[in-house]
């Protein structure tokens, strides 16, 4: 099933500005993309590219671990235009009743959902057209496939950094961590502005020109989203270093900051 909340209907296609899932789209490889998208993606410096894939990368690793520790029950938003493995590929190789509720608030991604919808028989997915800064509307609808009373993972894989300080990202996470119960996990990747700030300011200002507002956020900031909860190891670190089902990390430069954190 795929659906578009009632007061919010799925809006036509803009291809008059950029959208963030068309631009990561495009720094993937992808083909779902439009020349406005791909305007945006040119001006970005060559590290996008591998910011893109290495975060693709730690979302495999990361909900392949919490599959393998036998959680069963995602919730993904921002998920983005399907690009494979998605994350219920990866989850259901291991434990095929996994169930997945996908979220996003781009039409595009509601227009590729049949994608996200070819579940293994034994589990579900799910879609719903929806905004994280609705977050009450998604987990009532996220009640109606998950049973949260049961550890369920909230997966915010590079969304938070599009949600500022004014629109309150802290306190959204907050409330959608708020509902999860004990044994629960949260994972979740952010751009970083204090690795490498020349950068970062460099990709806020070409997005920005694109019509995106970007918040890209220090350690200490992205560490409060954690708040409360418990990293498991290694801990709030790159999305390359977060490489605890990999034989060995992988030294590579990464802008991403990544972590996995479990509900007490
Ligand atoms: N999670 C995927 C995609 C990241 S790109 C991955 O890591 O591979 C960020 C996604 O967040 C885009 O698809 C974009 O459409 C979505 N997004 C941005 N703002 C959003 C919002 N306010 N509510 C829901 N989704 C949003």
């Amino acid at each position: 099933m795929a659906t578009g909340t009632p007061d919010l209907p799925s809006a036509p296609i803009d291809t008059s500005r950029a959208h963030p899932a068309r631009v990561y789209d495009w720094l993937l490889g992808g083909k779902d993309n439009y020349p406005v998208d791909e305007a945006v993606g040119r001006k970005l410096p060559p590290e996008a590219h591998d910011a893109a894939r290495q975060n693709r990368e730690f979302m495999h690793r990361a909900v392949a671990w919490l599959a393998s520790q036998g959680i069963d029950q995602f919730l993904d938003i921002g998920t983005g235009i399907p690009t494979e493995p998605n994350l219920h590929q990866v989850v259901q190789r291991i434990v095929p009743t996994a169930r997945v509720v996908y979220t996003d608030n781009d039409p595009i991604v509601l227009r590729h959902a049949e994608a996200l919808l070819v579940s293994r028989p034994e589990g579900a997915t799910d879609y719903i057209q929806a905004d994280v800064r609705r977050p009450e509307q998604i987990v009532e609808h996220a009640r109606k496939v998950l049973d949260f009373s049961r550890p369920v993972v909230l997966s915010l894989i590079a969304l938070m950094h599009f949600i500022t300080d004014e629109q309150d990202a802290h306190g959204i996470v907050r409330e959608l961590v708020r509902v999860l119960p004990p044994g629960s996990h949260l994972v979740l990747s952010h751009a970083s502005s204090d690795l490498y700030p020349e950068l970062s300011q460099q990709v806020v200002d070409e997005y920005a020109k694109g019509g995106i507002p970007l918040a890209f956020r220090t350690r200490e900031e992205v560490a409060r989203f954690f708040e409360g909860l418990e990293l498991v190891e290694p801990g709030l670190v790159t999305a390359t270093e977060w490489a605890k089902s990999e034989p060995a990390p992988r030294s590579e430069d990464c802008g991403i900051y990544a972590g996995v954190a479990r509900v007490p």
